[in-house]
């Protein structure tokens, strides 16, 4: 599982890939920066 965050409204959102919008505002995938897991695996 990783997890992105969203660079326009700061959500986080978790996925296994990266998603095609910001579930929270709809910004597109460019916007969402990958974040450091909470673990590995
Ligand atoms: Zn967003």
């Amino acid at each position: 599982m990783a997890v992105f965050k969203c660079a326009a409204c700061g959500a986080i959102l978790e996925a296994r890939c990266k998603p095609a919008k910001c579930k929270s505002c709809g910004a597109e995938k460019d916007k969402l920066v990958k974040e450091a897991a909470p673990k590995k695996g």
